[in-house]
């Protein structure tokens, strides 16, 4: 076999592990969506069952074969050939350093962690979750070790979500954006707080539906190769770049909460729908790393969604939406609205200044768990602590502190510093699309979001998995990761709004 058939042949495995991958993210998204209660075990079971094909698929002997020679071989193949070996052959490589019995072991854990969750936050009850959770903790140690790392074990979970990040870059950065963030909130706080008696009104639930589905399809979201459904935790989920599926929910007390939802799963969508059609059903149609998809949704959600033009253009939307509800009100008053700063216990409800401090928080308690500096009992106190040092809240008990996430009990260590880093990646990306397109935010309040659209589409979402994360951004930007821009952005936008110097 010649390099050209053995590419050739990669092409079509992947393609078929591809599919097998597609039929389970859609069996998960009717999980989420329209299956009945009755169906979840047999549903479990067949997830079980498509993930072990997927996951035998792969990690086959006719795999190894064929990568093996190509590795030998890179130089010799086309830009997307080599691509495509490169990220393979990574995928490759940290599949099987992880052997079956242990894979088996960690799903067995987790799933019955994840029940334990399940009833202990409803109970408020840490030490009904404990044990499961050091078990968890132990095979996450388990599990670095096998992966393998330099430096801190730490790493091996990070690299897991974000390729390429350590645990020393992410902690200098959060060292600042706390300090930062920190001060920002103390001051909002000790501002003069907005009245907005408005708020408190009925937003009938088909309303806001209608309105955010207009909002999809102005900003370039193809509902044609796409569409919006309840669930009742948002998310997005795609099965090839022509089937990219966005789901929120309604909560008829607040007018924003869907609508923002819509737009930080759409800024997800966009992304996926943006992969090259030549890269479809291959590694390279995915993002290379949570945080810089988690800085697409952000993008749209935070600077877009919550930014002064956008409100300039959809006021009159907003009010014909609403009959009757909003009829005295200014685009100002909408901005004003819409940004409010509190100090939360809920990170899933933070607002963007609290926002990293929730995730700050919860990166230092698992590396001190990882590490063994902090014994999993202890938890709860450690959470409480740090809460009232970073936040100034007083948690009033477990549900509404360290049971709140279900990222733990589901074996996803190293996963909360990427929501912090997207924050960070779309405003390094956002401050070079204000210098790059002109008269940006005329076309905003215009309803314009193409050249938006387009730039992103060019410099981030067609790429796919042919470049990494900090490749991205530095080509995009000339920067590395980089705090600067997300806090100048905090500053200039939060100060004005609560009156501060
Ligand atoms: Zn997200």
């Amino acid at each position: 076999m010649n390099s050209g058939e053995r590419i050739q042949r990669l092409r079509e495995r992947l393609g078929e592990i591809s599919d097998v991958g597609s039929a389970l993210s859609l069996l998960h998204w009717d999980q989420q969506t329209h299956m009945p209660p009755k169906g979840a075990e047999g549903r479990g079971r067949q997830i079980a069952t498509l993930s072990a094909i997927r996951h035998r698929l792969f990690v086959s002997r006719e795999i190894a074969d064929l990568i093996a020679p190509l590795r030998e071989e890179l130089d010799r193949l086309s830009d997307g050939d080599r691509k495509l070996v490169e990220a393979t052959a990574y995928d490759y490589d940290r599949a099987v350093k992880l052997p079956e019995k242990f894979v088996q072991d960690l799903a067995q854990t987790e799933s019955e962690a994840f029940e334990a969750w399940v009833d202990a936050r409803r109970n408020s009850d840490f030490p009904a979750f404990s044990p499961h959770l050091e078990k968890l903790v132990t095979l996450q140690r388990e599990k670095a070790d096998l992966l393998g790392y330099e430096g801190d074990r730490y790493n091996a979970l990070l690299e897991t979500f974000e390729r390429g990040m350590t645990v020393e870059k992410v902690a200098s950065v959060f060292e600042v954006v706390g300090q930062e963030q920190g001060r920002l909130v103390k001051s909002i706080c000790e501002a003069e707080q907005p009245h907005l008696p408005w708020l408190d009104q009925v937003w009938p639930s088909e309303n806001q539906w209608d309105f955010g589905m207009k909002i999809l399809a102005d900003i370039g979201y193809d509902l044609e190769a796409g569409r919006q459904d309840h669930s009742e935790h948002p998310f997005s989920t795609d099965f090839d770049i022509f089937d990219v599926r966005i789901t929120t929910r309604v909560h008829e007390d607040d007018l924003f909460s869907a609508l923002m939802s819509t737009l930080h799963e759409a800024g997800h969508a966009l992304y996926e729908q943006g992969f090259l059609k030549e890269d479809a059903r291959t590694p390279l149609a995915e993002a290379p790393s949570l945080g810089i998809h988690e800085s697409q949704s952000r993008l749209w959600e935070n600077m877009i969604g919550r930014s002064l033009p956008f409100w300039e253009h959809y006021l009159p939307d907003l009010q014909a939406a609403f009959p009757g509800q909003l009829d005295d009100l200014s685009a100002r008053d909408v901005y004003r609205a819409i940004n409010q700063v509190r100090r939360s216990l809920i990170r899933v409800e933070a607002d963007e200044c609290t926002y990293n401090l929730h995730v700050i928080l919860r990166f230092e308690l698992e590396r001190a768990m990882l590490s063994g500096d902090l014994a999993v009992a202890d938890l709860p106190g450690a959470w409480n602590e740090k809460m009232r040092q970073l936040l100034g809240v007083e948690v009033p008990d477990d549900a509404h502190g360290c049971l709140q996430d279900v990222h733990w009990s589901s074996a996803c260590f190293g996963y909360f510093p990427t929501y912090a880093l997207g924050n960070l990646y779309s405003a390094q990306l956002f401050e070079r699309i204000l210098e790059e397109i002109p008269d940006f935010w005329g076309s905003i309040s215009e309803g314009d979001f193409t050249v938006l659209l387009g730039w992103l589409r060019h410099k981030v979402h067609r790429i796919g998995r042919r470049m990494t994360t900090p490749e991205i951004v530095r080509t995009a930007t000339g920067a590395d990761l980089d705090s600067g821009p997300y806090l100048k952005y905090l500053n200039s936008k939060y100060k004005p709004l609560y009156g501060l110097s």
